[in-house]
């Protein structure tokens, strides 16, 4: 047995800023997976190359996947719209890949943002690169406001573990976003739906966690409660505690 099992490490992404050539990290993340009993590994995605992700995928106990500008539409199959920016080529290649080991080990992972946009990239879904332009009559999801002030409502569908974690239908949530989950990645099914429709939270049935949320529970948990929940189920996912009937037969 693992000696980290009471305090998970999580590995936790970065942005990059190009122009002054620094990692960049809110330390929202960092407090929030810290106050949950997790310990934080902040995981850089320059001069790191595809060798070097096992590695990384096994010396940690969970992976959350932070927010950022766009992933290059060339990983799902699109060309660039107008609207995207900001992309990072570097970041979408080492995210895409730690997405696919993890799901393929069964390490648990948490998207948030960009993060639930990578997991579903990652997994063969798709996004749409600009909600204004794309879809008519939506909500607005890049909202004018302090980033801890629920801006729209999310509705949860019954029986997720997104559900379990929450414990009721509806929650007001934060809203930083200008893209969102446009085919849903097979074997994943969405969690929670913005009341226009787009999809603001997906999972993997079966299993805690992979899942990812398009809000910013980071930003929020400090004045309601109910989003710390979030940090706190992952770094249990983290911890061993979920364990499917299978991998627990394997343990035995
Ligand atoms: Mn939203």
């Amino acid at each position: 047995m693992r000696s980290s099992i009471n305090q998970p490490t999580i590995g936790i992404t970065t942005s990059y800023d190009q122009e002054k050539g620094k990692l960049k990290l809110n330390k929202d993340y960092v407090e929030a997976i810290r106050a949950c009993g997790g310990l934080p590994f902040i995981l850089p995605h320059v001069s790191i190359t595809k060798g070097d992700i096992k590695v990384i995928l096994d010396r940690i106990d969970g992976l959350l996947l932070t927010g950022g500008w766009d992933v290059d539409p060339h990983h799902f199959g699109q060309e660039p719209r107008y609207k995207l920016r900001g992309i990072d080529p570097a970041r979408d290649l080492f995210e895409i890949e730690l997405v696919k080991i993890a799901l393929k080990v069964g390490k648990p992972l948490f998207g948030i943002c960009r993060g639930i946009q990578v997991l579903n990239i990652a997994a063969g879904g798709s996004i749409y690169q600009d909600i204004e332009g794309e879809l008519e009559d939506t909500l607005r999801h890049f909202q004018d406001g302090p980033r801890w002030w629920p801006t729209h409502e999310v509705v949860i569908e019954p029986e997720t573990t997104l559900y379990g974690i929450i414990g009721k239908r509806k929650l007001r949530v934060n809203s930083f976003h200008h893209q969102a989950i446009k085919k849903l990645a097979p074997n994943f099914k969405g969690s929670a739906q913005a009341t226009d429709g787009i999809i603001e939270a997906i999972e993997k049935p079966g299993g805690k966690f992979p899942l990812g949320v398009q809000w910013h529970p980071e930003t929020m948990w400090t004045r309601y409660p109910v989003f710390k929940k979030l940090f706190a189920h992952f770094v249990k996912a983290a911890g061993g505690v979920y364990k499917t009937s299978e991998q627990k037969r394997e343990m035995k």
